[in-house]
């Protein structure tokens, strides 16, 4: 398959344009008039307005299936170090993840396809706000995304350093982790530190609790199914002599695997209510379900897998890969419909900077080979 020359450049100069002008989750207004107006004069339907700045762009070609793919448009306050001539023009907000390369892949994809009709079915593409933490893909889907653009499936794509240039990973299973995160309140009773048996002591509880969470997942967890509980906040206390009323403990679980998430919640819930009292201290948890894991349908997978080893050789194809510690919404996505999700690498000699990082830049090489794996499995998933 050949991708012009002429549509590379392109998409590199909106890349480029779109990582000078990065805005924060639900405030993709420039973005995503961006592309609503490159989608229209490529000749392709759009709706605007879903989950806040969020755009679906919808190709028909026939009476065929009908096939997702989904970009995210946000990016991450973080204040840029580079230098070169496209970075950004905004304080405290950069694209360090990537994201503006996944929209202009993206919108080279709708250009292509709008050119080279080499499909029958329907194509939406998808393009979504705030990824990072705020979940604009559960946003697009309480929009009604899946009532208004039925899809058989639904896939996308995550930048990767890490991984060669050229190459892509795609697992039969998970690919990042779900996250939770959950706030305890432990209160007891203030007292003079001198005379801690007339109070009850909300930072010997906390203790006690944070060490007894570590067996949940080291005694309680197959060793065979990773999951993280992590106490990253200890909050209490204001003085020396002063036993204080409450504690507060914040952290973060992450898991591959729906039971094995499940299973942490209910047993840490279980164990604050529980082991603070013998201190006679009470125990209280907020527990926030974040996103859950992002695992590929083994179809869908397939589907990947076979369009990429068509679009790039099968040495680029790695399909056994260490999932991510790290999450994705997209999962929100992929539970709805058959879906599945891979990396593109970008390494080249010089290994890229890492993700979220204040000199990341994405490698406009991966542009063609992004594109080249879109277009195949939509021709693949879409026959003529
Ligand atoms: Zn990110
Ligand atoms: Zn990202």
């Amino acid at each position: 398959m050949l991708i012009s020359q002429e549509l590379l450049a392109d998409v590199t100069e909106w890349r480029k344009l779109i990582h000078s002008q990065p805005e924060l989750g639900f405030n993709e207004f420039k973005t995503s008039a961006f592309i609503v107006q490159k989608l229209e004069s490529f000749g392709i339907d759009v709706h605007k307005g879903l989950g806040g700045t969020g755009v679906v762009g919808t190709l028909r070609n026939g009476e065929g299936p009908t096939i997702g793919l989904r970009a995210d448009m946000d990016a991450l306050p973080i204040e840029e170090q580079n230098n070169f001539a496209h970075k950004s023009t905004h304080a405290n907000c950069m694209h360090a993840c990537g994201h503006d390369g996944h929209t202009s892949i993206m919108l080279g994809v709708a250009k292509h396809l709008s050119e080279n009709r080499n499909f029958n079915g329907t194509v939406h593409f998808i393009f979504q706000p705030a990824e990072e933490m705020l979940g604009g893909a559960k946003e697009m889907i309480d929009d009604g995304l899946f009532e208004k653009f039925p899809m058989d499936e639904v896939y996308g794509l995550h930048n990767w350093p890490g991984l060669p240039l050229g190459e892509i990973a795609v697992n039969n299973g998970p690919m990042m982790a779900s996250f939770d995160t959950f706030e305890i309140t432990l209160t007891g009773k203030g007292t003079h530190a001198a005379m801690p048996h007339l109070g009850a002591d909300p930072i010997a509880a906390g203790a006690a609790l944070i060490t007894n969470i570590q067996s949940i997942v080291s005694r309680r967890i197959s060793p065979l199914r990773p999951g993280v509980i992590s106490v990253t906040q200890m909050n209490s206390g204001d003085a020396t002599n002063v036993i204080p009323e409450r504690a507060i403990l914040k952290g973060t679980v992450r898991s591959f695997d729906m039971d094995v998430r499940q299973s942490m919640q209910d047993m840490l819930t279980e164990m604050v209510t529980s082991l603070p009292p013998l201190y006679g201290v009470s125990g209280e948890i907020d527990y926030q379900l974040g996103y859950p894991v992002t695992t590929n349908d083994q179809q869908a997978y397939q589907a990947i897998k076979g369009a990429a080893v068509k679009a790039l050789g099968a040495d680029k194809v790695n399909t056994d890969v260490e999932p991510s510690m790290a999450s994705e919404d997209f999962s929100f996505m992929s539970q709805k419909t058959k879906g599945a999700y891979f990396w593109l690498g970008v390494d080249e000699q010089t290994p890229s900077k890492p993700l979220h990082n204040a000199r990341y830049d994405f490698n406009d090489s991966a542009i063609e080979v992004g594109i080249k794996v879109w277009v195949s499995l939509v021709e693949s998933q879409l026959p003529k």
